[in-house]
């Protein structure tokens, strides 16, 4: 592997170089079945083993007990949005939304078109600059559950710890930063993730959620929106994206196998420290969106002096093999995402690169 670049890019984003060389290897058949996976049938023992295994890794690498479902849906992230209101949102109810960015201010749009959705707490006009302190938050305690993102890719802000709800079904999206520090599942209700940051290709949603939670649903939901259906299926009510599970298979054992969960999230501390410190010492020249103590340690954004300077600073990091760092047009700037599969020497590069840029661009 020579001719890789630096992959910045907020998603789908840089998988792990040994997964791909392992998937690589087997594409054309996995040892011992003369197959590729993609050719196999998921009612076959080989895949059986893959889905399994993938799912006893996930377990032991967040530490995740038996009262909790492990499934691998479709749809993404976006079809979590509508299915956690479907399934745990009961008739006459209401949900907490806690909304930290767009991702959060789409889920409860979906959420609306089900049931009754109380904003809990919003940074919105403070164009999603950190997340809210507890005393700002007003959570009610009969609410069915209360939902938040643990990072919010666009603009950059990440809870460093997740939102107190008492006894009320605590529901994450986990997408951008699923796996990239220790976590206690235990204090959650649901959490859902599509895989294409931190955990494989786009096109399998990991949900993780509580036993008890299955029961909520209405009965007659379509088969395929119904998590209960899913859970004593053991993800296999019908085809599963099965490519995506076996590579988000390697992944985990990639995770694993490089410490787990206090390991990688040392690594991914390091790398944004990396970049955040060399922000912060620029005298100003490039300017942070999220404030101190709200920053993402996955997706690093900021702006420069001026607008041709954030083109012309996109365009030589591009051409130094630098890529994917221009910010999503709703907030602008650059966007640096660091995802656990990142290598720290990308970062030291961009470090390099935006030092050498703000000396000649000042
Ligand atoms: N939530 C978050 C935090 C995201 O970053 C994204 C995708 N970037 C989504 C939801 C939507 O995910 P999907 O494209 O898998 O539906």
């Amino acid at each position: 592997m020579t001719n890789r670049i630096f992959n910045f890019a907020a998603g789908p984003a840089v998988l792990p170089e040994p997964v791909l060389e392992e998937a690589r290897r087997d594409l054309l058949a996995l040892p011992g079945v003369g197959m590729s996976v993609m050719e196999i049938s998921h009612r076959s023992k080989t895949f059986e083993a893959i889905i399994q295994g993938c799912e006893a890794d996930i377990r032991e690498l967040a530490g995740i007990s038996s009262d909790y479902h492990v499934l691998f849906l479709q749809g993404g992230a976006s079809l979590q949005f509508a299915m956690v209101p479907m399934n745990l949102l009961p008739a006459g109810g209401k949900a907490d939304y806690i909304v930290t960015g767009s991702w959060g201010k789409k889920a409860v749009k979906e959420a609306q078109k089900i049931g009754t959705v109380q904003i809990a707490g919003s940074t919105e006009p403070e164009n999603f600059t950190r997340v809210p302190a507890a005393s700002e938050l007003k959570l009610d305690p009969a609410a069915a559950y209360v939902h938040y993102t643990s990072n919010e890719t666009i603009h950059g802000v990440e809870w460093q710890q997740e939102p107190q709800t008492a006894d009320v079904a605590l529901v994450c999206d986990a997408s951008s930063d699923i796996f990239s520090r220790p976590i206690e599942v235990g204090k959650y209700g649901l959490i859902y993730a599509g895989a294409q940051k931190n955990l494989g290709p786009s096109g399998v949603t990991l949900v993780i959620v509580r036993n008890d939670l299955l029961e909520r649903g209405p009965k007659n939901l379509p088969a395929m929106l119904d998590y209960r259906v899913q859970a004593e299926n053991k993800s296999l009510y019908n085809t599963p994206p099965a490519f995506g599970v076996y590579i988000m298979g390697l992944t985990i054992k990639w995770l694993l196998a490089a410490g787990g969960l206090e390991a990688i999230g040392r690594q991914n501390a390091a790398k944004a420290k990396l970049l955040y410190d060399a922000i912060d010492a620029s005298g100003g020249y490039y300017r942070p969106h999220a404030r101190p103590g709200h920053r993402s340690h996955m997706n690093v954004t900021f702006r420069l002096p001026a607008e041709d300077r954030e083109k012309k600073f996109v365009a030589e990091a591009t051409a130094a093999h630098l890529d994917g760092l221009k910010g999503h047009r709703s907030v602008g700037g650059i966007r640096a995402s660091i995802y656990n599969a990142f290598p720290k020497a990308g970062v030291e590069k961009l470090v390099e690169f935006m030092q050498e840029f703000a000396t000649k661009n000042g």
